[in-house]
């Protein structure tokens, strides 16, 4: 089964609840203080379900411990002790580490060769719940055929180190969060079962 994670930042409350109202209900935001408005927005529709996909900064890290329901860009063990820290009598925060692409110059992410030692510490937190893999393109040229060739089989070879680090840590780990806008066929293609899809699906942002 793929999941649809409608990445709302930077988009309109109205656009929001139109899709909603269609029965979607996993909302991805960057920015903390705009989701926090939006939250507030939507608090009387059951179940909304949140998923923070930007940049964490340490000093956010209780907040988003406490009003999110999903984390995909866990990127270094500092983070993930915090967030645990911040996370008190609720279920579970969901967790995905992200992971940095070889080629990838400027975006978050972890190694590839320490993705296991992080994913182990994680397995230990009570607060937290290790749920998957995130994976982030580099930024590219949107017209560029042959990057997008490039980048499905850099995503399939993503695919089975998703199959070996499922077979390791577990059954719980179910979540390959990988493609966007641009790029959601070619990680479908390759096995993804969590899209993140902004501007494909709302527009561009304001
Ligand atoms: C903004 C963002 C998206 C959505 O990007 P679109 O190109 O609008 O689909 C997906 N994932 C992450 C991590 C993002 O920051």
């Amino acid at each position: 089964m793929v999941r649809l994670l409608a990445v709302s930042k930077g988009q309109a409350v109205e656009k929001m609840k139109q899709l909603q109202q269609l029965g979607q209900y996993h909302f991805g935001e960057n920015y903390v203080q705009e989701a926090l408005i939006k939250m507030d927005q939507f608090k009387h529709v059951s179940p909304m379900i949140w998923h923070f996909t930007g940049k964490i900064q340490s000093n956010k890290t209780r907040l988003i411990s406490e009003k999110f329901d999903w984390v995909h860009t866990v990127d270094n063990e500092r983070i993930a002790v915090r967030l645990n820290a911040g996370r008190i009598n609720q279920a579970p925060l969901n967790v995905c580490i992200q992971i940095k692409m070889s080629t990838s110059l400027h975006r978050g992410g972890i190694g590839v060769n320490d993705v296991f030692a992080l994913a182990k510490t994680i397995m230990a937190m009570p607060a937290l719940e290790l749920r998957g893999l995130m994976i982030m393109p580099e930024l590219m040229n949107q017209h560029d055929i042959q990057n997008k060739a490039n980048l499905q089989s850099q995503y399939e070879k993503w695919f089975h180190y998703y199959i070996q680090f499922q077979q390791h840590f577990g059954s719980k780990i179910d979540t390959l969060s990988m493609g966007m806008s641009y790029d959601r066929l070619q990680a479908l293609k390759a096995g993804s079962n969590l899209v993140r899809i902004g501007t494909a699906l709302f527009g561009s942002r304001i």
